[in-house]
């Protein structure tokens, strides 16, 4: 069997960061409104300071308004609530992100909730999450949005196909799911109290994998010709003492099973950035109207 097709995330993102911008520079001229997003950052975790700095110039680089607040890492869960009270009232901002995680001392779905709904671009306040399980309009999580357009661009319709999601989380796995059915997938969700899942996940004509497990998707769990999206971003010891990123999914394995497979780092990550960009445009033109 020939190897799998990649599914090339930073080439589509690229293209929706473009589309977006495009549209952006019509809202400017026409309504006179710039979309603006806040990025807040509470604590110096080394990671999130390199995401927050990315969404910061992206967003600029598509003709937004770009906030960054970062806040030491002793912020109370008070002082937070009031930033994005502060923000929420902030004509000139559209969309607001907490960069996930936050300091012990803080409640993230306290923040989530905080954040008024409208302004809400990761999509994970209960309204929004909400809003989408009922099948409602709604500002959706980047990461599964990303997801699902990459499945799209990659299958055309997803209708009928059976997808099997592994994972449960708010953020990632429920949405994602959430997405798929509204597409007419037929929707498996798998967790870490599935029995015997590599017989759960060879049932997938699509195969999400977000369980935040360094390659634990072997090859002979996923069915021969099977779409496959990795969603994990783990990093591992890699050659002469340094690190490599690798996803959930043993890439390869996978790539000699699967019919089109996302790459790790390159396939999923590039869209959630550009997701976010676009819910911001989003929920500037619902501000407008
Ligand atoms: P969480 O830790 O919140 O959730 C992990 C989920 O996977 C849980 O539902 C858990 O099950 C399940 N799980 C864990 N271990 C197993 C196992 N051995 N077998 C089956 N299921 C298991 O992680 P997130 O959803 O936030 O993130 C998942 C992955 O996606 C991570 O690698 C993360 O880094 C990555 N990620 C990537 C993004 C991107 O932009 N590409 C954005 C966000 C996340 P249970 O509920 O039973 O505990």
């Amino acid at each position: 069997m020939s190897e799998a097709q990649l599914i090339d995330g930073k080439a589509q993102a690229a293209l929706l960061r473009e589309r977006v911008a495009a549209e952006t520079a019509v809202l400017m001229r026409e309504h006179g409104v710039k979309p603006g997003l806040a990025v807040v950052l509470v604590g110096d975790d080394p990671a999130s300071q390199i995401y927050v700095r990315n969404k910061g110039e992206m967003t600029l680089e598509a003709g937004m308004h770009s906030v960054t607040i970062r806040l030491p890492a002793e912020t109370t869960q008070d002082e937070l609530l009031g930033v994005v009270a502060r923000l929420n009232a902030d004509e000139a901002i559209h969309g607001i992100l907490v960069q996930f995680p936050v300091p012990p001392q803080i409640d993230p779905a306290v923040i989530q909730s905080a954040i008024d709904p409208d302004k809400d671009v990761d999509g994970l306040s209960p309204v929004n999450a909400g809003r989408l399980a009922l099948g409602l309009p709604a500002l959706t999580a980047c990461t599964p949005v990303g997801c699902v357009m990459l499945l799209k661009g990659a299958l055309g319709t997803l209708r009928g196909r059976h997808a099997v999601v592994v994972g449960r989380s708010n953020l990632v796995g429920k949405p994602i799911a959430q997405l798929l059915l509204q597409a007419d997938c037929t929707v498996t969700m798998a967790h870490s109290r599935t029995v015997d899942l590599p017989s759960v996940t060879r049932l997938g004509d699509i195969l999400v994998a977000a369980a935040g497990r360094p390659e634990m998707v072997r090859g002979d769990w996923i069915k021969p010709g099977a779409t496959v999206i990795d969603v994990g971003i783990n990093r591992v010891a890699g050659e002469a003492g340094k690190t490599k990123l690798v996803g959930d999914v043993h890439f390869a394995e996978a790539v000699q099973v699967a019919g089109r497979i996302t790459p790790v780092p390159g396939g999923v990550g590039p869209m959630t950035i550009a997701c976010l960009l676009r819910n911001t445009l989003t929920a500037a033109k619902l501000r407008q109207s």
